[in-house]
């Protein structure tokens, strides 16, 4: 396997020691069970917290250390690797709790961030509704004001964390009519227990089984005027900022458990015996492995580029598009043809071949699909 060239330091590989270590005490032995909740439980995040594992990037005023995103790079790499789909700590760290420490004021900052650090305050985003999914600006949650807050009314759907949630970052609009549409969109941070704010059902997913996924509703909920994120119809050039690092996450993800599957199924192939021999003698499978391990150190090599040039703070979007296009398609074409390598065994579900081709089949869908990635990077063509 292609080696990372991402300049990972002492503190990094100390931070992957312990956060390895802190999964498979705290995480794996329970990760069934929180399959069949269909949940984690709040007691992991507040560990996480303790352990210094959320947000470490958060400035050290408010809980955190000011750390670089290459410890994001390490805790995706060892989460993703485990198999412990189900906790969305990527979601809070890179995604979520982005958002905060990019366009909250001060005033904002000093409520939440500490308690997103510490893990008191778990995060949602809340985008998505049942008519407007790849379309995001057609969403139809209203915002208005009404002397010091905003009454929101509306619906979300397929909200990650949406039953942990204690804020939800919830994007509705605050001007309707507006000409174009998404210059009417705002984001208007919801907090757990404000009246009118309900969880609706669980959604039953086919893998990620332990990330909770679920409904949100407002009903006339009454918002302080100043959970207001940024300025008002800013909301979607936030969010498209914000999709940069969402889809690099994704790409980061994907990447790791396709070099995972080829792991695994190098160690099976080597140990399952047909015809007298190995399955990993056959021509087929080694040439079939030797594709799919080409195809990952491609991805490695421009994996690494991106992620140093989106620490170096350039705008990289069309190629994080191109990396989460490709990558996590890529990741899903090696988890099938890793889990064809497995046989019967493949599809069993206490061989972990198969947790990775379900629950890596959501890479190509979330954060805009590789149908909307296609859009982004053709409409960038022959402006280089
Ligand atoms: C497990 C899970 C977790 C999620 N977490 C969150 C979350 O935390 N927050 C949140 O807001 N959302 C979340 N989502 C929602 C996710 O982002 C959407 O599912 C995704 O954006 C696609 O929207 P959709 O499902 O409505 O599909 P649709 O938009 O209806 O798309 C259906 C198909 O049509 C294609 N399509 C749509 N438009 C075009 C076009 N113009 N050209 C070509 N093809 C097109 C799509 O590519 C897709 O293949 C989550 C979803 C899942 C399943």
């Amino acid at each position: 396997m292609l080696k990372s060239k991402l300049p990972f330091t002492e503190e990094h590989n100390l931070l992957r020691d312990t956060f390895r270590k802190f999964i498979e005490k705290e995480i794996k032995p329970y990760h069934e069970q929180w399959e069949k909740d269909g949940i984690v439980p709040r007691e992991l995040w507040l560990k996480a917290g303790e352990n210094g594992f959320l947000c470490p990037w958060v400035e050290e005023k408010y809980g955190g250390i000011g750390a670089d995103f290459l410890y994001s790079v390490v805790m995706l790499e060892e989460l993703t690797k485990a198999g412990a789909s189900g906790f969305a700590l990527p979601l809070h760290n890179d995604i979520v709790v982005q958002y905060i420490g990019a366009f909250a004021n001060d005033e904002q900052k000093e409520r939440w961030l500490p308690g997103c650090v510490s893990g008191e305050k778990i995060s949602a985003l809340a985008m998505t509704e049942p008519n407007a999914g790849s379309d995001v600006q057609s969403i139809k949650t209203t915002a208005v004001k009404d002397g010091d807050c905003y009454v929101l009314n509306g619906q979300k759907t397929f909200i990650s964390n949406g039953l942990l949630a204690d804020v939800v970052v919830v994007a509705a609009k605050t001007d309707p009519k507006a000409d174009p549409p998404y210059s009417g969109i705002s984001l208007i941070v919801v907090e757990r227990g404000t009246p009118g704010f309900e969880r609706g059902k669980k959604i039953h997913k086919i893998g990620m089984k332990a990330q909770d996924t679920a409904e949100l509703f407002f009903d006339d909920c009454r918002v302080p005027a100043n959970n207001l994120l940024g300025s008002e119809g800013a909301g979607f050039f936030m969010m498209m900022q914000k999709l940069q690092p969402e889809r690099l996450v994704c790409a980061i993800g994907g990447l790791a458990a396709a070099e995972k599957c080829i792991e695994l199924t190098v160690q099976y192939t080597k140990e399952r015996q047909q015809f007298g021999r190995p399955i990993f003698s056959f021509q087929n499978t080694q040439f079939l492995l030797a594709d799919l391990a080409s195809e990952v150190a491609v991805g490695r090599a421009f994996l690494d580029r991106l992620i140093q040039d989106h620490m170096a703070g350039e705008n990289v979007v069309t190629e994080t598009c191109m990396a989460k296009l490709w990558i996590c398609e890529m990741a899903n074409r090696v988890a099938d043809r890793c889990l064809q390598l497995h046989g019967g065994y493949g599809y069993c579900e206490e061989y972990p071949i198969s947790k990775f081709w379900v629950d890596g089949r959501i890479q190509t869908i979330f954060a805009g699909t590789s149908e909307v990635m296609r859009l982004i990077i053709a409409r960038s063509l022959g402006k280089e």
